[in-house]
């Protein structure tokens, strides 16, 4: 729904009706992020001066570059977003630099959240193996997250699908402190997400067609779907929709409209990733 360009600042367009389920994750979000950007007076008079960084972890698929999204434009915030991998690759032997140059760019646009997918591939653990080129980047990480040149209004998540391999003193107190897990959905959670991106792909649906949505997320096919899985799910319906439009099966419709067939044909053919 989103721009994804990599190392792009701007301000997200995904608003939360675009985001089903998620709500712990939201509401701690608030609390870290928005909270502070919206009454810095009162997070400072409370003693909490320095901005918060995240963690979110989970298998993919499941929101957590959508919810950073939606996070930066309800805080009307800059978002940037780094692929930790493309970092790496793009600026071989640079990563240092491009690492520090970022932390220039968000802080000349704060307030500012610097999106970090992958974090793993960045900062893995160090060990003997580690290369170092490797150690320098996690190094100059640990040197902007303390906030040598000044952190404020900088606003740092990372995402992983696998904490383990995290170097652990990124998860020191200042720096990623804030952990938040993102599951698979549950049945009713699938409901609210395809309902969201049923939302964002067709704006201006009504409630009763919303509804009919729910049968198809409980679905026992549905079992173990991402939401990034319903997504494709919806894709598939709406494809075999027009699919029957072009060859004039859909009954004289002026406008192509995604049926109980073509939701049966998705569930059909789609496998949970
Ligand atoms: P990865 O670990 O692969 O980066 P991710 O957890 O960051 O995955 P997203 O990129 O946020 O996943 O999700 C991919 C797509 O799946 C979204 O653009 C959206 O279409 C859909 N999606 C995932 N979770 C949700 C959700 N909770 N509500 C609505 N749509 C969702």
């Amino acid at each position: 729904p989103s721009l994804r360009k990599d190392g792009f600042t701007s301000i997200p367009n995904v608003t939360w009706s675009q985001v089903g389920a998620l709500c712990d994750v939201r509401e701690q979000l608030n609390m870290s992020i928005i909270g502070p950007i919206k009454h810095p007076e009162i997070y400072q008079s409370a003693g909490l001066n320095r901005p918060a960084g995240c963690l979110i972890w989970g298998p993919p698929g499941c929101g957590k570059t959508l919810v950073a999204q939606a996070l930066a434009n309800e805080a009307q915030a800059s978002f940037i977003l780094i692929n930790g991998p493309e970092l790496l690759n793009k600026y071989v032997g640079e990563s240092e630099r491009a690492v520090r140059e970022l932390f220039n760019r968000a802080r000349s646009s704060t307030p500012c959240i610097l999106f970090f997918d992958e974090m793993d591939s960045i900062v893995p653990k160090r060990d003997n193996a580690s290369t170092e080129s490797g150690t320098r980047v996690v190094n100059a990480l640990l040197t902007e997250l303390d906030g040598a040149q000044g952190r404020a209004g900088v606003y740092v998540i990372g995402t992983t699908n696998r904490p383990d391999m995290i170097d652990p003193a990124m998860l020191r107190p200042g720096r990623l402190s804030v952990r938040l897990f993102v599951d698979l959905p549950t049945a009713d959670e699938r409901t609210d997400i395809l309902r969201a991106v049923y939302r964002t792909n067709h704006p201006g649906a009504g409630p009763e067609e919303l509804a009919q949505l729910d049968a198809i997320a409980l679905d026992s096919r549905c079992d173990g779907f991402s939401g990034a899985d319903l997504d494709g799910l919806h894709i598939k319906a709406a494809e075999n929709t027009l699919k029957r439009w072009f060859k004039g099966e859909t009954g004289g419709q002026l406008k192509p409209e995604i049926g109980e067939a073509d939701w049966e044909h998705a569930l059909a053919t789609t496998r949970r990733s």
